[in-house]
């Protein structure tokens, strides 16, 4: 027999790890380890995903006559175990590029090879594995553009096949442990369904219409324009091959060149998706630390109060509450809006980049170490290929241009649904009388974004050495 490990591979199609392990002709014994350690980093909304996940994939692999091995405790000492049961003399599983993943990996990888089982081990979730896309000097880019242009005109694999049932071996699971279980409670968010059924159906919907629209839509949250795959490319519930693979499809279809544009203008985004995971896989550190170093240390400020309006969307920029609310309420942000808290939090609130990152990490269905850290790595101006410190996102004009009829801000944000969308736009303005008129519930602007916006830039040219 033959173990695959799954981990954020939640899928039995276009998985290029358990295809090696077919690949042997043993019977497969699927395999998933709910560890503490990973667990001690998870969320209630994460580890509702993973759970919902899981529950499919087990579905998938009974409908076949096996089962999804579902075992708790340290990856070091179960999938030893796990192997040994099953006289399992190779385990197989696909890269991940965290430092904590390729802590835990090194690990179980001594544990079994002290066992005397052999690891196998393949690039899945991405198209090109760190360290195959390089500047002439230094290990992976650090301009998004270069990094494009190679990745856009790089071959792209093939998806691979799902398992037959007589590839499986006959095992039976015990059952997957509840929520409460592993001790998390419900989440307060709906996230979405995290699924391969669901990813598929999203992934046809998105490649017969939306995308030929997404370069116009993508920025402009009440259009509803992206494809809202992030959990699914989170959790592995899609392959990226399969993905890719239909977005070529669409682009084959697209009768205008506008069209095939478009459909460009999506694949660039799941080249970013790949950018951050080279630029993460190189430097672990990042989790924690500026990417791009400043002379002086940022001196960010400390305000408790600040940061929980911030989390409770109560700053009284209406498309800053907005978002933080869409977060709160359904574990996902829409791109631009990201941006836009992100910015506000370091630029107008001048706090610490990476309270905002636990924040997300928190709260995201769809969280991902490197893109969440490569996200507000931006917009904070510490990471790579950042936002210029000096150029400050202005919430109100944000909210004006990509938000014009204020649908987004009216959906998350109630008390605001009767005010106009020119009172919205111009909250900041307005005077504390027409503020209680158009809207009495809702908060006066904590902070004046052009004081702030002054006192972001001098903190930058301090740390910089400039002043
Ligand atoms: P689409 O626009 O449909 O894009 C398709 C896919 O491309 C996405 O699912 C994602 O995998 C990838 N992608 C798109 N934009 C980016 C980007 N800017 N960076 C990296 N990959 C991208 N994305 C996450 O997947 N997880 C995170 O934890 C995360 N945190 C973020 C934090 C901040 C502060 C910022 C500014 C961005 C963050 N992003 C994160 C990137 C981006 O906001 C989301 O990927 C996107 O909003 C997901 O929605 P979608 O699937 O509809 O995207």
């Amino acid at each position: 027999m033959i173990v695959h490990w799954h981990r954020r591979d939640l899928r039995a199609s276009d998985n290029r790890g358990l295809a090696r392990a077919l690949a042997t002709g043993e019977p497969v014994v699927p395999l998933f380890v709910l560890d503490p350690t990973v667990l001690e980093h998870a969320s209630p909304i994460r580890v509702a995903c993973l759970l919902e996940a899981l529950d499919d994939l087990r579905t998938w692999y009974r409908d076949r006559g096996s089962d999804l091995l579902v075992a708790r405790g340290e990856a070091s000492a179960v999938v030893p175990a796990v192997a040994a049961t099953y006289d399992a003399g190779t385990v197989v599983w696909n890269e991940d590029y965290s430092g904590l993943a390729r802590e835990r990996d090194r690990a179980v990888r001594a544990a079994l090879e002290d066992g005397g089982i052999a690891v196998d081990t393949v690039h899945d979730a991405i198209h090109h594995e760190p360290g195959s896309i390089t500047p002439n000097q230094g290990d992976h880019y650090a301009v998004f553009s270069y990094f494009w242009k190679k990745w856009r005109d790089r071959d792209k694999r093939e998806p691979v096949d799902a398992p037959d049932a007589g590839d499986l071996a006959d095992v039976t699971g015990d059952p997957i442990p509840s929520l409460a279980a592993l001790g998390f409670d419900e989440p307060d968010a709906t996230p979405q369904t995290v699924t391969t059924t669901a990813a598929r159906e999203r992934v046809a919907a998105f490649c017969s219409g939306p995308i030929y629209r997404y370069a116009d839509d993508r920025d402009y949250p009440a259009a509803g324009g992206t494809s809202r795959l992030s959990p699914h490319l989170k959790w592995g519930t899609i392959g990226p091959r399969e993905l890719y693979a239909a977005t070529e499809r669409a682009a084959r279809r697209a009768e205008a060149t506008d069209d095939r544009e478009s459909v460009r203008a999506f694949q660039r985004q799941l080249a970013w998706r790949e950018f951050y995971a080279h630029v993460l896989a190189f430097n672990p550190a990042i989790v924690t630390e500026n990417f791009d170093g400043y002379e002086h240390e940022i001196e960010w400020r400390d305000d408790p109060d600040e940061l929980e309006a911030w989390k409770a969307g109560e700053t009284g920029y209406p498309i800053v509450d907005a978002g933080m609310r869409q977060l709160r309420t359904t574990g996902w942000m829409h791109n631009r809006v990201r941006m836009l808290v992100a910015s506000f939090l370091t630029k107008d609130l001048l706090l610490d980049w990476r309270v905002g990152y636990d924040w997300f990490r928190r709260l995201l269905a769809d969280h991902d170490t490197a893109n969440d850290v490569g996200g507000w790595q931006w917009a904070s101006s510490t990471g790579t290929d950042a936002q210029p410190y000096f150029r400050v996102f202005n919430p109100m004009k944000q909210g004006r241009e990509y938000d014009p009829d204020a649908e987004y801000i009216r959906t998350h944000v109630p008390e605001l649904a009767d005010a106009s969308a020119d009172e919205i736009h111009g909250w900041h303005d307005l005077e504390p009388e027409q503020r209680e008129r158009a809207a009495p519930g809702y908060p006066a602007p904590i902070v004046d974004h052009a004081e702030r916006r002054e006192r972001a830039i001098e903190l930058f040219e301090r740390a910089r050495g400039e002043s």
